[in-house]
């Protein structure tokens, strides 16, 4: 495995566990302290700095189209992020 990287714990959430929740946390069905939890990961993480260009332009960039269309981009993000890592 050349993941191990996922698993750097970085204000209390693993970097696997960001990804893992990205879905909800665009379904808008985690609490704002799990989301605040995940912008203090993706803001300290060195990791997640690395593809953080491609999460946060993502993030930004799925507030403003569906919720529908979310979950694609999510997941061919998602394939993208775990294919290079
Ligand atoms: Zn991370």
């Amino acid at each position: 495995m050349t993941d191990h990287s996922l698993e750097t714990i970085v204000a209390g959430v693993r970097c696997r566990e960001v990804l893992a929740d990205l879905s909800d946390y665009l379904d808008g069905a985690l609490t704002p302290a799990r989301v605040e939890a995940l912008q203090a990961h993706l803001a300290e993480c060195s990791n997640c700095a690395r593809f953080g260009g491609h999460v946060a332009r993502t993030l930004a960039m799925l507030r403003q189209v569906r919720a529908h269309d979310e979950r694609d981009v999510v997941n061919s993000v998602m394939t993208r992020i775990l294919a290079s890592s």
